[in-house]
Order: C-alpha cells, then structure tokens, then sequence
C-alpha cells in the first residue's frame, strides 16, 4: 500500500487521532529526495497533560483490570496486525528515514518477534514466598510501575518504540510515547492497530514532540511514574537531571562508540564482510554500530585494503530499491555534521581510504567512509559520528586490543573475531560493554539483554530484565498467629 503524500497525522490520545491543542502541523520529510512526506501535529504540554490523564485513567480502568492471559493475547494479535500491514510499515518508514528497505523489513519482522516474546515472558511475572520463621507468612507482589513516559529517537522509529512498549505493556503498565518530531509516522500507525486489535483506549498514547518541550515536560510530569529513554547520551544526562528530584523511576540506552576487534588468526573472508555491514547498514546511524574497528597489526594493511574495496562497492541510493545497501541520512544538517567529523579528523592526521565526502545530487546520503591511520584518542574515534564512518585503528596483541576497546567512555557492544575460541571467552570477559558477539555481527534478539556499560546507560531492553524493570515489587508480611501481638506490653 502506497504512503498518501502530504498525508495529515494527528497525535494518538485515548484510543483517538487528535488535533494537537495549539493545531500546529508540521512537514514530515523523505530525507533521500527532499521531499514532504506528510504533516503531522506536533504535540504541546495540554496535549501531553491529556494523554497522561488517559494513561491514568487506562491503568486505573479497563487496562488494569486486564488479566495477565488476556495481556499476552493482544500483545500477540498486536504481532499479527504488523506482520498483516508489513508493507505498508515497511514503506512508511524507509521512506521516512530515508533507509534501505531491505533492513527495514527486517526491523518490521523484529517489532512483531518483539511482541511475541514479551506476550510468552509476562507468564514469568510472579512473587514469591520466603520462610522468615515463628507465625510469618511473607510473600511478594509484582505490580506495574504506573504510566510511563517513553522517548525515541528517529533512528528506529517502528522499532525502538516496540522495545519500550512491548515490556511495559507486557508488565501491565499503561504508555505516553514521544516519537522524535521527524519520525513519527510508524509509531502513529501502530497504535491505530493496537486500537483496532482491542487494547482499550488510553493505555498506548503517542505524542510526537520537540525534545526540549514535549519531551522535557513529560519526564516532568507528576502523573508520569517511570522514564524511559533511547538516544543521546547528552540528552540522556539532562533527562536523568530531571528525574533526580521527584526520584524518578529511569532506564536509559544511550549513545555508543563500540569497537570491532579483530586479531590475525580471525577466519577473515566472514570478519570483512561482516565488519563492513557492521558499520553501514542503517547507514552508520545505530547505536550499536561497530564505528571503531581494532586491527592485529601484522594484518592492518591487507585488512583495510579489502575493506575498503568492500565498502566502495556497496550500493548506496534509493531507499525503497530491494537493491539497496546503504540508504540515506536522516537529514541534510545530520550528513553536514557527519561530514564535520571527517573533516576534523583529516585535520587530526586521519587518512580518507575511501569516501570521505556527501554523494552528490539531491537526498542527505553520505559515502560509506574508511579513515585508516587513526589513533584512538582523536574525536574521530572517541565521539558518536552516526553516520557511515569508520575508523580502523592497529593494536600490538591481545592486552593491547582490550586496552583501546575499553578506553572510550561508551560501553553498548563489542565484536571479536578470532579463531581461538578460548580467546574470544577471555576478550568477551574483559570489554567493558553490555554486550559482546564473538564471530558473529548481529546485536539484537528477543531474549537477550540488550543494554550498556558506562556512558551508554543502564537498563536493558528485549529481555526479562526489560519486563522487570516495569515492575514494582512490594513485599507482604502476614501473622498467622492465634495469639495477639501486643510489642509495648500494653
Ligand atoms: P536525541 O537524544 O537528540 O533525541 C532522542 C529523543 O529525545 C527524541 O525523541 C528527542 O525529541 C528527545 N529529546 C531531545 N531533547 C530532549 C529533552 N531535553 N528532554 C526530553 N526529550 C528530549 O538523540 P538522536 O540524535 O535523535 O538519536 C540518536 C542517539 O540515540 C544516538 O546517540 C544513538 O546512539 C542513540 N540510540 C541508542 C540506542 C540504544 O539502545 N542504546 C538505540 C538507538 C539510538
């Protein structure tokens, strides 16, 4: 089904598509031809005090009487309704952020996986008791946190949202979501077909927003229990400021420079080739890109000459073409900043193998990028670029590699490439990160938590801990005495 061009989209509040109250629209644009996608209504703080109330008044209602079995039944058929307009999401949102269609259905594929896990694994919530002697019985609730606030970037629009809303409803927990203002058509069209498939009105509102207003004042808000954040680390600190003083319940996943590490004895025709797409598809623009790539020196040179070529090669345009590797940027002023960095890092003393510079012709694309002759301390290689540029850096040995890999203040993933199985435990061991693939490139599955070390944030997503992190627990005490309690001897 084709996208409606310079379609309308009002926000998403109490099972309704509404106007924003100040009625602002705002042009939502296809960044790989420059053109207007469609207007969307941008949310301010009444429209943000309305979708909590309806947060509320779901959790406090139907949503929270909704036993746990009928939970798990639509976050399924939620499952089934993006598996059933897959083409339309898929569209929607390659067009939107202007990436290769080809990864998008994958994403698509993820989001409903995402759901369908999180509708098995809400059978796992539960208490327990634990024997505290004499005439006590104690036992634990689990109880959803509240409302929660939830902020995205426009990365992953479709899925990043999922990963927040797939948990907290799982958890029975009813959602405020904040898309970023540039991304938000998916996630509008997804909360139309959890209306359709039955979750009752006010239990998924999406707001889409600026940052600073919509944003801030959601974290902000007193109705808002728990805060949940994707994006920058620097927005991430600011949103952690503002949930220090009503304490805040807050899971962050932030930012990443995440090191690809691979040593001589690496099976190499699989370490090239998956190291390439490490790092460009999504063109660059994922959190978890492996953006620096650690090098065993004897190999460096025969190693960034084939990757290199590799990169020259990929195919980078239309975002909707199957063909498609490498898509577009999000924006003009994002390729700009992109190509900032490389710029700097010429001046550092950075090589251009390849790329270096904006595609010509219309659309935000960048050339798959490879500086070689990087030393780990420069901007080039401490700093998020998030775009597609990568930084080969040499390392000595072993000790060496752990060494450059740790130093950086992120710590959201790490590859290895070794054929010394032994090794890659012992690396895996040592990287300071929240996740770690050993000869193998992919970074995300339902079930296994997916977080950071360090400046990437705390909180983990697409697993238990994700659900737990819904859920309150209270401990209960009961006597079973026949006698009477009377501590003051009264
Ligand atoms: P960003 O921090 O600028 O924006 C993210 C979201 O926060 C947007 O919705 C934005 O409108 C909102 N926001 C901005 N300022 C705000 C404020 N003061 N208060 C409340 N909300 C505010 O990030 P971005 O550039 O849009 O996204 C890219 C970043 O996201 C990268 O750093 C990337 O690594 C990170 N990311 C992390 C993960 C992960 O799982 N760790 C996944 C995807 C993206």
């Amino acid at each position: 089904m084709a996208v409606a061009i310079d379609s309308e989209h009002g926000l998403f509040i109490d099972g309704q598509v509404v106007e924003a109250a100040s009625g602002e629209l705002r042009d939502v644009f296809e960044p790989a031809t420059g053109n207007v996608l469609g207007r969307a209504a941008m949310a301010g703080e009444a429209d943000v005090d309305r979708a909590v109330e309806a947060a509320r008044a779901a959790l406090e209602g139907p949503w929270g009487r909704t036993a746990p079995t009928e939970r798990s039944r639509l976050l399924h058929a939620l499952a089934d309704a993006i598996a059933a307009n897959r083409k339309e999401l898929a569209e929607l949102e390659s067009r939107n952020v202007g990436k290769a269609i080809s990864s998008v259905k994958a994403e698509i594929a993820g989001a409903a996986e995402n759901f369908r896990f999180f509708a098995s694994a809400l059978g796992t919530i539960g208490g327990r008791s634990t024997p505290v002697g004499g005439s006590l019985l104690s036992y634990t609730l689990k109880e959803p946190v509240g409302v929660c606030g939830q902020i995205v970037p426009w990365n992953y629009p479709l899925l990043m949202a999922v990963w927040k809303l797939s948990p907290a409803l799982a958890a029975g927990c009813s959602v405020v979501l904040k898309p970023d203002p540039q991304t938000p058509l998916s996630v509008l069209r997804l909360a139309e077909l959890a209306n359709e498939v039955g979750f009752p009105a006010g239990t998924i509102n999406i707001v889409p927003g600026d940052g600073p207003g919509a944003g801030a004042y959601l974290v902000r808000h007193p109705g808002v229990d728990k805060v949940a954040f994707t994006g920058s680390t620097r927005t991430g600190s600011e949103i952690m400021r503002l949930c220090s003083e009503p304490i805040k319940r807050l899971t962050l996943e932030l930012g990443g420079k995440s090191p690809n590490l691979v040593f001589a004895d690496a099976k190499l025709d699989d370490a090239i080739p998956s190291s390439v797409w490490s790092i460009y598809y999504a063109a660059g623009q994922s959190c978890e890109a492996r953006s620096r790539v650690l090098v065993e020196k004897s190999l460096y040179d025969e190693f960034v000459a084939r990757f290199a070529d590799y990169a020259q090669r990929l195919r980078v345009g239309d975002p909707l073409d199957a063909e498609t590797q490498v898509g577009s940027l999000i924006s003009t002023a994002h390729r700009d900043r992109v190509h900032g960095f490389v710029e700097r890092g010429i001046a550092e003393g950075a090589e251009v193998v390849t790329g270096g510079e904006p595609r010509t012709g219309a659309g935000a694309f960048y050339r798959p990028t490879v500086l070689a002759g990087v030393e780990n301390s420069m901007e080039v290689a401490q700093e998020e670029i998030f775009g597609p540029v990568v930084t080969v850096i040499p390392f000595e040995d072993e000790q060496d590699a752990i060494r450059i890999a740790n130093d950086v203040r992120y710590g959201l993933f790490a590859t290895v490439w070794t054929g010394d199985p032994a090794r890659g435990h012992r690396v895996a061991a040592r990287i300071k990160s929240g996740m770690v693939g050993i000869n193998m490139p992919f970074t995300a599955f339902p079930g296994i938590p997916f977080g950071g070390y360090k400046q990437s944030g705390f909180g983990r997503e697409l697993s238990v801990e994700a659900l737990d992190s819904y859920l309150e627990t209270k401990g209960v005490l009961v006597s079973t005495s026949a006698k009477p309690f009377n501590p003051f001897g009264l």
